[in-house]
């Protein structure tokens, strides 16, 4: 063990050798010391346990392993995706992507000076919120708007405006976690609000709201359940009907909507899909809902409500610090504008042309990367019928009818085929299914197809 320790060179002798100062030339001696060490602490270590090191430190190899730990470090990992699993707002893939005209607001606005918060009429200090706020209650019908930077920030900042030592009510049935520890219960109490659960998990009525009613009640809050579905013997007050409670009581609806839907989607059979308009309309006072989800925009978190309301929530000091960025508001203001007339959001927004795209049209398709596909090397791939999902919350019961490329490879398991085609570039995220990887290009855009079937032929080399 001594006689192998012994061996170890000095950091810095070994640093001044020509064969590190190539490494310390391009990522800096600093960081080539540190990770050296790191290297010498695990010998070390090791060496207690009586292992060996693998490689000399002189070795060409151990060059090899330095720089890729090197460039591991440089943190350029963060990556463009092929998302080939079908779920269309894939949380953990940066949810929706982009209509090129968000890109290109977000392009023109990043790169030089802009009016973000000058009146250019007036000379004058302006909002930065009038970018979006004429766009958005035009499209929900609400008085006025307001945006921070997610939904989970704007169900904190109205909890915290409306309900801060006072009591808000909530079904037991609405406490939901979404990932990302999103857990309701816990969001009220940092709000400053006490939260007072009624009803039961499976049924509520609104006698168990109008029960709860005290002198320190502000509110009474309704979340859309996202990621999960009660079903069976289940019941809970619409809307209207905790909109009328509010009213009588002069208490505050407030809704956590999540997606944000802004038109119907029944055309994916997505109907059941509550809009920001139809939740408005109901009587709701503070309408909540994120901004990339099925509203195809950048994260944000929109708060539409009466104008008194929205003007109280821009007294918040807590705004600033949940303010939404120059970037993101570029893309809201762009993507929003895709909304309007003459424009088809369904068929310009990149969420929902994915979750609208029809079965056939993706078999189509499908059918033409196969012929692609079969060509490589040791992979056999067939068509099958399979459902997609909208993801991020949205309907999570309700499976959209798909096809999906089903592959099978002479020498790798499902598992490894996916490691593979994850490890490539570009990084393909496929879904396993029963044993099998499945290849889902209802959300592959058009133009990265090209990319997909390149990179799945490179990643079986
Ligand atoms: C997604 C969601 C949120 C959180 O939205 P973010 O934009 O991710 O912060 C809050 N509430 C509901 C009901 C949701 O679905």
């Amino acid at each position: 063990m001594s006689q192998a320790l012994r061996q170890l060179p000095a950091i810095d002798r070994w640093l001044r050798s020509d064969f590190a100062s190539d490494l310390c030339a391009e990522f800096g001696r600093n960081e080539v010391a540190v990770v050296m060490r790191s290297h010498l602490d695990r010998i070390r270590a090791n060496a207690v346990l009586g292992v060996d090191p693998p490689v000399g430190l002189e070795d060409a190899a151990y060059f090899a392993l330095l720089r890729a730990d090197l460039v591991k470090r440089r943190c350029d990992g963060f990556r463009r995706v092929i998302n080939a699993t079908g779920i269309v707002i894939h949380t953990n893939l940066g949810r929706a992507p982009l209509a090129d005209e968000a890109i290109e607001a977000v392009n023109r606005i990043a790169g030089s000076y802009s009016n973000l918060e000058l009146g250019l009429q007036t000379g004058k200090r302006s909002s930065r919120y009038q970018h979006v706020e004429a766009l958005l209650t035009r499209l929900s019908g609400a008085e006025a708007a307001v945006v921070v930077n997610n939904c989970a920030a704007a169900v904190l900042l109205a909890l915290n405006t409306f309900c801060r030592d006072g009591e808000v009510v909530i079904s037991r049935s609405e406490l939901i976690e979404i990932g990302g520890s999103f857990r309701m219960p816990d969001v009220i109490a940092r709000s400053g609000a006490r939260m007072v659960e009624v009803g039961t998990t499976n049924r509520t009525h609104v006698s168990d709201f109008s029960d709860a009613l005290s002198n320190e009640t502000r509110a009474l809050l309704s979340s859309h359940p996202s990621n999960y579905r009660i079903s069976g013997f289940t019941a809970k007050p619409g809307l209207k009907v905790l909109a009328e409670l509010a009213r009588e009581n002069q208490l505050l609806l407030m809704h956590d909507l999540g997606s944000g839907a802004l038109v119907d989607l029944e055309v994916a059979d997505l109907s059941a899909e509550p809009t920001v308009r139809a939740c408005v309309a109901a009587g709701a006072d503070v309408v909540m809902c994120s901004g990339d989800k099925l509203l195809g925009g950048p994260q944000a978190g929109l708060i539409l409500g009466r104008a008194e309301l929205i003007a109280r929530i821009k007294q918040n000091p807590m705004l600033r610090a949940m303010r939404i960025d120059k970037l993101s508001l570029a893309a809201l203001n762009a993507t929003l504008r895709l909304y309007l007339p003459p424009n088809d959001p369904l068929a310009r927004i990149p969420v929902l042309r994915m979750i609208c795209e029809d079965k056939a049209s993706i078999e189509r398709r499908s059918r033409r990367a196969l012929q692609r596909l079969i060509a490589i090397p040791g992979l056999e791939a067939c068509l099958q019928d399979d459902v997609s999902f909208a993801g991020g919350g949205s309907l999570p019961m309700s499976g959209i009818p798909s096809t999906v490329i089903q592959l099978h490879h002479e020498t790798f398991d499902a598992a490894e085929l996916a490691h593979r085609l994850r490890s490539g570039e570009p990084p393909i995220i496929s879904r396993i299914a029963n044993d099998r990887c499945h290849l889902s290009l209802r959300t592959v855009l058009e133009r990265d197809t090209e990319d997909l079937i390149g990179a799945v032929g490179r990643a079986l080399e």
